[in-house]
């Protein structure tokens, strides 16, 4: 693949961008009627549901953080890049579940870390990072909705996690969460409102800082952005009617 945005149609382009631009306006509406500044809330451009093309036309459009849910994916893709000339410099994002035997390779790009699910991983990742000699920024999940099916720690296994800091190699910049059908039936904004909640008696307790929330996605960024979320993770309504793979 020599120029993989080139590769894309005129129309695939002009609809991207129509997407993006909604996106950037969606969000920033978002902000304003919370009373924060739009600059505030950075948009991660999920691009699991995409090929090298789409991804890389996005980030021409000025989106530079962009999450994958697999880590092979991500570093295909951020290897791709790395020998393009003339691509701007992404920030990766990995937004998914991260086997231990994958984190050593996926440090080397320097991602943010959203789904640190377990002491083990964080672990994990600290060694690789610490033998790369680089600082892995991460976000621990928090499964707040309590199903089965989604992923994140209980509340004492981040307890636990926290306990432990500072660890070298890592750098914990805040809390992930997805919202869901909570077994207690509370609708998105509640789980969020508890994740911000949490996240003020955690930094109290353990005397850390948690600056960063990364709750909402297409389908709920309005309600995370109202509750404090400082990014917001959107896939679907980016690539709306573009998907590829
Ligand atoms: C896929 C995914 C997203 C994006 O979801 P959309 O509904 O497509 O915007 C966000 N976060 C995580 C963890 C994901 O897996």
């Amino acid at each position: 693949m020599n120029n993989p945005v080139e590769a894309l149609s005129e129309s695939s382009q002009k609809r991207l961008r129509e997407n993006w631009q909604a996106v950037l306006e969606n969000v920033g509406r978002a902000a304003r009627q919370s009373g924060r500044d739009p600059g505030d809330v950075k948009i991660v451009g999920v691009t699991k549901y995409v090929d090298e093309s789409l991804t890389a036309a996005l980030l021409k459009l000025g989106c530079h953080d962009l999450g994958e849910s697999r880590p092979q994916v991500l570093w295909r893709k951020a290897e791709t890049f790395a020998d393009l000339p003339g691509l701007p410099t992404v920030t990766w994002h990995q937004i998914g579940h991260v086997q231990t035997n994958k984190v050593r390779r996926l440090v080397r790009h320097h991602p943010v870390i959203h789904s640190i699910d377990s002491g083990r991983l964080l672990a994990a990742v600290a060694e690789e990072s610490l033998k790369a000699e680089v600082t892995t920024k991460c976000l621990l999940e928090i499964n707040i909705s309590g199903e089965e099916a989604k992923t994140g720690m209980s509340r004492r296994e981040i307890e636990d996690c926290l306990r432990e800091l500072p660890v070298d190699g890592v750098e914990i910049i805040g809390l992930m969460a997805m919202a869901g059908r909570s077994s207690r039936g509370d609708t998105a904004a509640q789980q969020f409102a508890e994740v911000r909640e949490l996240r003020s008696q955690w930094e109290s307790d353990f005397g850390c800082t948690l600056p960063e929330l990364s709750l909402g996605m297409s389908g709920d960024y309005t309600e995370a952005i109202a509750e404090g979320a400082t990014i917001v993770r959107i896939g679907s309504m980016i690539f709306d009617g573009l998907r590829e793979v």
